[in-house]
């Protein structure tokens, strides 16, 4: 039998599940039945994929790092994902302000729409606010208190404290190394072998991915609000888009250009974490799907793709700062207030941050916005402009976010001689032929 790749199978499985939708809602009762029996099984295969997730960075980060074997294989490595990371930000936040700027969707909203639009989702607004605010009042160094947890626990309890299961994971790697090696072997081969049943397990997790995305995207469509289709909106969800298209061009050239793999070769092998990633809008939920792929089908070594791509799913967040950029402009537009060039500078660091602070979660972006918001004078209420388009432009910016930590970890790769040709493991050859 003709084998069919597994992102076609996801793709059948996406576009299914939104016609099924669009037939349902026809039926008086079939936007109730998919929410009671189709959704249930999108939200168990979501549920499978986060339950590894805390996992997988544990025991993938500690097995990276004791790979290194040495501090300052470490801190190389280290210090160059984290500017590689921080520099593709930078070119996010940059393209999102020169796409918005030129296409300048926000100037085109009438008062009234306006007007109607902030009613309706005030609420929505008020609630996103309040979270924000609450994070504001602690204090400028919070985010670092937050870094350091008080029980791991407790940290590994709620996926969104990514940063603070990231750190416990580097923190024992490093003490890991520095432990006489007969004592450390065992416990190094411990996480080796847990890293390997994980992946494993993304495997058969992704057996049933094609109906899992079925599910998701069925439900989606039928809680999804009417949308009206506003030309504003439609321009400001275009320009988000052309400038995330933007992106995947950059990634492409920079993985030609430094590693010579084609675009064609990356994009494949990538492709079915991109598409759960749209599926999920969640970067932290697709990571050991982007690790399989990464270390199987685009030849990144597993010690550099154990460290580069936790990180970079927490913290490197290039499709949700340019959103950030972005929206922040189109409110700014909508609202007739007039930006100035160093405000637009502190935007990109801003946004930069805010973008690294952003939950890997579905989202996660539009509440950090608020902060980006705050700090150039844009009305919080213009949150509600934007509301109704953001789950479609959530599932495209996490696209991006996962694509960008899997070209940077081929670009760390190869600058650490660490990209080889690919080889999938045993298990995936019966993995591609269900
Ligand atoms: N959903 C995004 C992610 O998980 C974060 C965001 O809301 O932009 O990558």
């Amino acid at each position: 039998m003709k084998k069919l790749a597994l992102h076609w199978k996801i793709i059948i499985g996406m576009v299914l599940g939104v016609l099924f939708a669009l037939l349902m809602i026809n039926f008086e009762w079939g936007a109730q039945f998919v929410k009671d029996w189709i959704k249930p099984f999108g939200t168990i295969f979501i549920n499978s994929l986060k339950l590894i997730a805390i996992p997988l960075i544990l025991a993938a980060l500690i097995k990276g790092i004791t790979d290194l074997k040495d501090i300052s294989s470490l801190s190389k490595m280290g210090s160059r994902t984290i500017i590689t990371y921080v520099l593709t930000t930078v070119i996010a936040v940059s393209i999102g302000l020169i796409v918005v700027n030129l296409v300048k969707p926000g100037e085109t909203i009438t008062e009234e729409t306006r007007n109607e639009l902030v009613e309706a989702y005030a609420a929505d607004a008020a609630a996103k606010k309040e979270a924000n605010m609450e994070q504001q009042n602690k204090g400028p160094l919070q985010p670092l208190v937050d870094l350091v947890p008080d029980n791991i626990f407790e940290a590994a309890r709620s996926n969104s404290n990514m940063l603070q299961v990231i750190f416990f994971a580097v923190f024992f790697g490093i003490s890991l190394i520095l432990i006489p090696e007969e004592k450390g072997k065992p416990v190094k081969d411990f996480f080796d072998g847990v890293n390997d049943v994980i992946l494993k397990m993304v495997d058969l997790i992704m057996l049933a991915a094609p109906y899992g995305v079925f599910a998701l995207l069925a439900a989606l469509v039928v809680e999804s609000p009417s949308a009206d289709l506003f030309a504003a909106l439609a321009m400001y969800a275009l320009s988000v888009i052309g400038g995330l298209l933007i992106m995947v061009i950059i990634y492409v050239s920079a993985v030609r250009l430094f590693t010579k793999r084609s675009p064609k070769f990356f994009l494949n092998g990538i492709s079915p974490a991109q598409l759960l990633a749209f599926s999920t809008s969640s970067s932290a939920a697709t990571l050991p799907v982007t690790m399989e792929r990464v270390t199987e089908h685009l030849g990144v070594d597993e010690d550099v793709a154990s460290f580069v791509l936790p990180v970079g799913a927490t913290i490197n967040m290039d499709g949700t700062s340019l959103y950030q950029a972005v929206a922040a402009l189109f409110i700014a537009q909508a609202f007739g207030i007039d930006l100035t060039f160093g405000t637009q500078l502190g935007i990109i660091a801003t946004a930069t941050l805010a973008s690294i602070g952003s939950a890997a979660v579905p989202g996660a972006g539009m509440v950090m916005l608020v902060g980006v918001l705050g700090y150039a004078g844009i009305p919080e209420a213009g949150l509600a402009l934007i509301f109704a388009v953001d789950r479609p432009l959530d599932m495209c910016r996490t696209v991006i976010n996962v694509t960008g930590d899997a070209s940077v970890s081929m670009l760390v790769a190869k600058s650490q001689n660490k990209l080889h040709e690919p080889k999938p493991k045993e298990w995936d050859d019966n993995f591609d032929a269900v």
